[in-house]
């Protein structure tokens, strides 16, 4: 299905790229010694090259390159083995060499392409244009007092990964995949921890919209800095439509930079957009181009771990999970090797149920992460094949899931401690059975005078008389036979 938005006149639709700047994970700053730790004090992690102090020369991290060309090859894109620094030329106060150092004509990483997977279950490639790497500008921060700014050093500096993609979003939908599995790439490789609210993943989305059927684009809208999926989608949403009604009311839009405001879930105007010729982009002189050779490039491809498309279909291959379970077991990297080594050995399907089910609720009641699971993956891929061998039933799997998840102890001594075990001896569930019988004779007479549908309600009362313990397809068997 095409998103379209429909007028009362014409059906227009959204034509959206985005620009995505990533905190590179690296110790240090890109061309300082400088710590990139977050939440340390204000101004606490800034060196003479940060706060832009004459005569301090740039040098650059290499931690830095091997995150960015990681990530390239995690988006299945170009390695370029020459690249070049440029300088960007702007004043703002956060910036106090009037410049960022950044890439432009040469960028590190080309033309890639990502998979995302849509809500209605078919999947879109998008194209990456490129990724070059540049220094983060300071913090400035306006909130704190009403007649002053202040500025924040500690993130001057900082590496940044800044992922261009092309044109190809045709829906806020497909944008929010795209960042949702942008963000599962990097953080499976390790290479930015992608969160936005954090500001170390921020995305600027440029919208313009045309007629269905138009060739070409129109202006276009550059919305930046916003910090979460729905607000991205929300923002694209919300341009679109702006735009829209201008053109229907025959207006023109002005290529231009605007901002999200969270409060109204609107984009409101900053300023016209810069055009690239106003930053006199010039090659930096304080650092050669970079060059990258073929085994570098093939060493780094070594390192490559196993990304969330590749492992999905790997879980649907192998443990016969569905597309959409195993799309939300491989979102995280954590997530998936928890059911891995819950289902390795054990029925899969079932085991995808049980931590897709009660054990992400109970996570989720208490807030916990992950990690601090009193369940493990070995207690529950126990829990599956109890249930499986028939020792306990589905429904007394739920009490000792429960108990597992109080007391931290395996399965199999909970049942046995408890004495849990299912009944499987015919002859203890007969003598069940016939005193359920025995003691009402007014339902047995209406039963065997044709109220047959009081079948269920025996049964009930033979498994609540067992206290859950009967295995009810014996139960079921015996009845029949029986009042039959
Ligand atoms: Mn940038």
């Amino acid at each position: 299905m095409t998103y379209t938005i429909k007028t009362a006149q014409n059906e227009w639709e959204i034509v959206c790229g985005l620009e995505i700047h990533c905190q590179i994970i690296s110790k240090s700053k890109i061309f300082s010694g400088a710590s990139t730790a977050f939440g340390d004090d204000a101004n606490e992690n800034v060196s003479f090259i940060d706060a832009g102090m004459p005569g301090m020369l740039p040098v650059l991290n290499k931690e830095c390159v091997h995150q960015a060309v990681k990530t390239g090859l995690g988006l299945n894109a170009q390695i370029n083995k020459y690249s070049v620094f440029s300088r960007k030329n702007y004043f703002y106060a956060d910036q106090p060499n009037g410049y960022q150092i950044t890439q432009y004509e040469y960028p590190i990483v080309g033309k890639g392409c990502v998979k995302i997977d849509l809500p209605d279950g078919k999947s879109k490639n998008i194209g990456i244009t490129r990724i070059h790497i540049e220094q983060d500008a300071a913090k400035s921060i306006h909130d704190l007092n009403p007649k002053k700014s202040y500025i924040d050093f500690n993130r001057a500096g900082v590496g940044l990964m800044e992922i261009v993609t092309e044109p190809d979003f045709r829906s806020p939908d497909e944008a929010g995949a795209f960042l949702k599995k942008l963000r599962s790439i990097v953080r499976y490789l390790g290479t930015c921890d992608g969160n936005m609210d954090e500001g170390s993943m921020r995305c600027d989305a440029s919208v313009s919209v045309r007629l269905k059927g138009e060739q070409g684009m129109r202006e276009r809208a550059e919305i930046k800095n916003v910090n979460s999926v729905k607000f991205a989608m929300q923002a694209i949403e919300n341009e679109a439509k702006r735009q829209i009604e201008i053109y229907e009311q025959g207006g023109t839009i002005e290529q231009q930079t605007r901002q999200f405001d969270q409060s109204t879930g609107q984009t409101k105007f900053l300023r016209l957009k810069e055009y690239a010729d106003d930053y006199r982009y010039f090659p930096e002189p304080d650092l050669p181009p970079l060059l990258l050779d073929d085994e570098y490039i093939e060493n780094i491809k070594k390192e490559m771990v196993e990304l969330p498309d590749a492992k999905k279909e790997r879980f649907i291959k192998q443990f016969g999970l569905t597309p959409y379970d195993a799309e939300i077991l491989t979102e995280s990297k954590e997530t998936a090797d928890f059911f891995e080594q819950a289902a390795t050995g054990h029925d899969g399907k079932k085991v995808a149920n049980w931590i897709l089910g009660d054990f992400f609720a109970n996570l989720n009641a208490n807030k916990l992460s992950l990690d601090q699971s009193p369940v493990t993956p070995q207690m529950i891929g126990e829990l599956v094949d109890l249930i499986s061998r028939g020792v306990i039933s589905g429904k007394i799997a739920k009490d000792v899931f429960v108990m597992m998840w109080k007391t931290r102890q395996s399965p199999s001594k909970i049942v046995e401690e408890k004495g849990l075990k299912q009944v499987t001896d015919t002859s203890a569930i007969e003598k069940i059975v016939d005193e359920v019988l025995a003691s009402n004779p007014d339902n047995l007479k209406a039963y065997l005078d044709g109220k047959t549908n009081l079948f269920g309600w025996f049964v009930g009362q033979t498994m609540k008389a067992s206290k859950g313990a009967a295995n009810p397809s014996l139960v079921n068997e015996l009845l029949k036979k029986k009042l039959g």
